[in-house]
């Protein structure tokens, strides 16, 4: 006799999504989920400061107008062509619960941000994956067959692998009839955002994050521009769910971050400064790697298994990121820290190999 009660044939079962070891041990070098290792903005520093606590017995904006007029200023469109949510895995989310309602199948690279297969399945949402190249480089023709969308993130993740927008382009002259979404959580370190696009192409939504780029994974604020048809069927599916997701901190922090430019130019350049040195120092320690322009490197070392590599420097407390699957398992995903952490980084790897 079977001990599954009869209610647990009915439960929607997921295989979830795995994200980054977040280890309580505050003293590790942490270089396995992409965060940037400088503070926020000084101004999301002061507004912390000085809030009044008393407002938190408010519900908060159901708009965040404060947050969305910011971002629409920034990149020149239109406050009803932004959508803010928390994080862009909330956004994401809600992008494919709304657009990806189709029988056809939605596309996506193999070698991908590995949360778009548990959406889809959460969603129920049939998909096809289509092989990158021997390169990790996307073949754009595959796209050109019936789907029910597509996702594609740029710089790709983990592979850092950047496509210009005029690629896209090419993609969505190919899909008139489907929503593509391009995922762009790593473009600002080095990548053309297909932010432009959106005003030429309907069907195009360009999804985007705090996390990286703006040093706020932890307010947890992510952002979707598109045509504002897009926009008001993915507010009308998230008042559907929740109408308070994002917190009002979140939002004035949020703005206040995007409000200083100089800052995130500043970091950004620090960054990418640290990322090219970090090539020259793991070339020379035996790596191999694609020419990333993301805030991380994907690297194959010539002779030593990345899996070994990985538990070595995770006992000498420096976090990588490591997927044992097919085609990637020679790969480490290395986080850009500060040149202080890099060189840690780099001492440990001379001892190992
Ligand atoms: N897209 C890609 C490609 C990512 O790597 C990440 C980070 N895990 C996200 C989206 C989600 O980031 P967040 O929810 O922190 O905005």
């Amino acid at each position: 006799m079977s001990n599954t009660a009869a209610w647990e044939n009915a439960v929607r079962r997921v295989v979830p999504y795995t994200p980054g070891e977040q280890p309580k041990n505050q003293n590790v070098i942490k270089l396995n989920t992409n965060e940037n290792p400088f503070p926020p903005s000084p101004s999301v520093e002061k507004i912390l400061r000085e809030y009044d606590t008393s407002q938190l017995r408010k519900y908060p904006d159901t708009d965040s107008v404060v947050l969305v007029n910011e971002l629409a200023k920034r990149y020149n469109v239109d406050s009803d062509n932004v959508f803010v949510g928390v994080g862009s895995d909330d956004v994401l989310s809600m992008a494919f619960l709304t657009f990806f309602g189709s029988d056809k199948p939605i596309l996506f690279p193999d070698i991908t941000y590995s949360f778009y297969d548990v959406w889809a399945d959460l969603y129920k949402i049939p998909y096809k994956t289509l092989p990158l190249d021997d390169n990790f480089r996307i073949i754009k023709e595959d796209y050109n067959i019936p789907n029910g969308g597509i996702v594609i993130p740029n710089p790709n993740a983990p592979t850092g692998v950047y496509e210009d927008p005029s690629f896209f382009e090419e993609i969505l002259k190919a899909n008139p009839d489907s929503i593509v979404i391009v995922d762009e959580a790593y473009i600002d370190f080095g990548g053309l955002s297909c932010i432009p696009l959106t005003k030429k192409y309907p069907n195009l939504l360009v999804v985007q994050t705090f996390s990286k780029s703006r040093n706020l994974a932890g307010l947890r604020i992510g952002y979707a521009i598109g045509d504002k048809k897009l926009i008001k069927y993915m507010n009308d599916v998230k008042f559907s769910v929740n109408s308070y997701t994002m917190n009002p901190l979140s939002q004035l922090c949020g703005a206040a971050a995007v409000a200083d430019e100089e800052y995130f130019q500043k970091n950004l350049a620090e960054i990418i400064r640290v990322r090219e040195y970090s090539k020259e120092r793991l070339l020379a320690l035996g790596f191999t790697f694609t020419d990333s322009k993301s805030n991380f490197l994907f690297a194959k070392h010539n002779t030593k298994d990345a899996g070994e590599i990985f538990s070595e420097l995770k006992e000498k407390g420096i976090y990588v990121r490591y997927w044992n699957k097919a085609r990637i398992k020679d790969y480490l995903r290395i986080t850009i820290g500060t040149q202080e952490e890099m060189d840690k980084l780099f001492s440990a790897l001379e001892a190992i190999l």
